[in-house]
């Protein structure tokens, strides 16, 4: 058996090596390693994938979800609403730019968003709310965006773990989260559904206002060189990377459905378990599936990660302390009562999940956590 990890990058190049390794080469001969026409072709292809206007390449996610902050024009005691139960970049972001977090409850079936959390917290100083589509799912976001509009509050998606989503409305129409929201980011670390070789990220959006501002922010706030308009930051794709993005793209669907057969292996096995409960599927939305995660009942968790490491199955905790728990907000009041997400932080657990699992460690996966949770 392949040795199984939590996600088997090498495995997955071997597979489209000959034509990653003639795009890195091309790279290295053009010598065009910053702004090289991989990058705009890189934008164009996403655009057209996504269906969204404009794609706006970045350094990495985190800096797109900055970024894209920035272009709203917040004010210091401005509030953002945010998930506590997220990765931190999310939420740093916003105290980074001495805005206050305002963090809400999930939803204990989708890990996303609770809508009802966020209508209870919007104040007159509520000026973004940032939903994330946690683990691959999306956010139900057709009532979050009534909710913002009758606000008039901007939306940004923080869409790092959903690239590939598929969010269905009411009336039948379908978008690809991120393309929602005013503004959408997204992060090419190598670990993610559309990951490089390296780090990266893009923000997308409809609104031209919003990618002009965006574009020149993420420029040193410039749009003509050496002429700067606001203070902006250095967020640049390298080109390496956005041609290594180029051929990985295409297979993004694929890549999808890999996960997704990978997930179903894992239902089966776990479903209807006392003391496992599978991922939850909304009517509203597909699973991209960035993560397999299990929610926990009176099962030892931590004895459970250690017994699973014992037969070489890696296993993660995404996320063990919420937002609101972190130090690093201990400026701002953090006295918040979130009880799906305390709840959550201490049952979830992620198994392995990616492209090139098979059904040998598929089998040994389940058939260790089933052992461990049966005894
Ligand atoms: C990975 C991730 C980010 C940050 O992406 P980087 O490219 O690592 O900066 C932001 N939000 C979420 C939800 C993520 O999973």
């Amino acid at each position: 058996m392949r040795p199984i990890q939590m996600v088997d990058l090498k495995t997955q190049y071997q597979k489209i090596k000959p034509q990653i390794d003639k795009a890195v080469i091309d790279v290295l001969e053009s010598a065009a390693f910053i702004g090289g026409k991989p990058v705009t072709e890189l934008a164009e292809k996403l655009a057209n994938y996504l269906n969204v206007k404009h794609v706006v390449p970045c350094a990495n996610g985190t800096d797109a979800l900055q970024i894209a902050l920035m272009a709203l024009d917040l004010q210091p005691g401005d509030e953002v609403i945010t998930p506590s139960f997220t990765f931190i970049a999310t939420t740093e972001v916003v105290a980074l730019l001495k805005i206050k977090p305002v963090f809400v409850d999930v939803d204990p079936g989708t890990f996303c968003m609770d809508i009802e959390s966020v209508k209870n917290a919007i104040t007159d100083k509520t000026k973004a709310i940032v939903p994330v589509h946690l683990y691959g799912q999306a956010t139900d976001m057709e009532p979050l965006m009534q909710l913002a509009k009758a606000h008039n509050i901007a939306v940004i998606e923080d869409n790092a773990q959903a690239i590939g989503c598929d969010y269905t409305f009411s009336d039948g129409t379908v978008k690809k989260t991120g393309t929602i929201g005013d503004i959408g980011t997204t992060s090419f670390f190598p670990s993610k559904n559309l990951g490089g070789y390296g780090d990266g990220g893009a923000i997308f959006t409809d609104n031209d206002e919003l990618a002009s501002k965006m574009r020149i922010i993420a420029s040193h706030g410039s749009a003509k060189r050496y002429y700067h308009e606001v203070v902006g930051v250095n967020s640049r794709l390298d080109t390496i990377q956005a041609a290594i993005l180029g051929i990985k793209l295409p297979l993004l669907d694929e890549y999808i459905a890999a996960r997704n057969k990978a997930a179903a292996y894992y239902d089966t096995a776990f479903e209807g378990h006392p003391n496992i409960k599978i991922p939850a599927r909304s009517h509203y939305s597909n699973h991209v599936f960035h993560q397999y995660t299990l929610i926990l009942e009176n099962v030892d968790r931590d004895a459970l990660q250690s017994y699973l490491a014992e037969q070489q199955i890696p296993a993660m905790i995404y996320y063990p302390v919420p937002g609101h728990r972190q130090q690093m907000f201990a400026a701002f009041d953090t006295n918040y009562d979130l009880p799906v997400t305390d709840y959550l932080t201490t049952r979830v657990i992620s198994l392995p999940i990616h492209t090139e699992l098979d059904e040998e460690q598929l089998a040994h996966i389940t058939k260790h956590v089933l052992a461990f949770c049966n005894r």
